[in-house]
């Protein structure tokens, strides 16, 4: 794993607000640690490889660009754990550019509605979705990722709309194989307290076993009747 310091987006559920901060974090060249990554030669005879996170690893495109180029002349596997940030970059080849150079993208759905996306991240989903666009364009491997708040995202209704945009999804051609449930927890609760901020979910209990696994059967059912013929895993 690398991660990369800086995020723009403020999700209310982020349990890593440390990672937000751009001055923060070791300045390096991507060849340094390409450097160190070759001394873990055990990486390059297995099927394991390197995922690149953060903080919001698009938030630096050149910098991970280099990285994966990097790491595909190696032979090493990539992976991208993101947000979908894309805001800042020029132009649309270099995220192309950056997908082409990903094996797996693991990517963050934050909410199905835009509206609610907003509130919850305080900015909009048209990157999440630019991100999209391209991975279908390079038609790289995608896990989803979605963050299960009790009580403001596990209504029937937002199952149903998470389900159904899933399913546009796939019709717009995503090559999804995951959908991995992230339970909210509220570990990164002294964060806050220690870096001064105000944390908005305070009153929000953590999700227990038993409530994900309901939750989980449910978006499996949904699923299930909306892309009968399309496997999914959901884990
Ligand atoms: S994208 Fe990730 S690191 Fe950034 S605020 Fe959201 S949860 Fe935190």
């Amino acid at each position: 794993m690398i991660f990369l310091q800086g995020c723009p987006l403020r999700c209310s559920f982020c349990h890593n607000p440390d990672s937000w901060s751009t001055t923060a974090g070791q300045l390096c060249t991507a060849e340094s640690v390409l450097e160190k990554i070759s001394r873990f030669s055990a990486y390059s005879s297995s099927n394991g490889g390197v995922t690149i996170s953060g903080g919001e690893p698009l938030f630096q495109p050149c910098f991970l660009l280099e990285l994966l180029f990097g790491l595909k002349l190696r032979g090493i596997n990539t992976a991208i754990d993101t947000s979908g940030w894309p805001h800042q970059l020029e132009n649309d080849c270099l995220l192309t550019a950056i997908l082409a150079q990903t094996d797996l993208l693991l990517l963050d759905i934050k909410s199905p509605d835009s509206a609610e996306y907003k509130l919850l991240t305080g900015t909009e989903s048209t990157g999440r979705d630019h991100v999209i666009y391209s991975a279908i364009i390079c038609q790289t491997s995608t896990w989803l990722r979605h963050v299960v708040l009790p009580g403001l995202n596990t209504s029937s209704e937002a199952i149903s709309k998470l389900a159904n945009w899933i399913y546009e999804q796939h019709k717009l051609g995503l090559k999804m194989e995951k959908v991995s449930l992230l339970p909210y927890h509220r570990l990164g609760l002294h964060k806050y307290e220690e870096l001064g901020l105000k944390y908005s979910l305070r009153d929000m209990p953590a999700m227990s076993d038993n409530e994900m696994d309901q939750y989980k059967q449910k978006l499996n059912r949904t699923l299930a009747s909306i892309m009968p013929d399309i496997p999914l895993a959901i884990e």
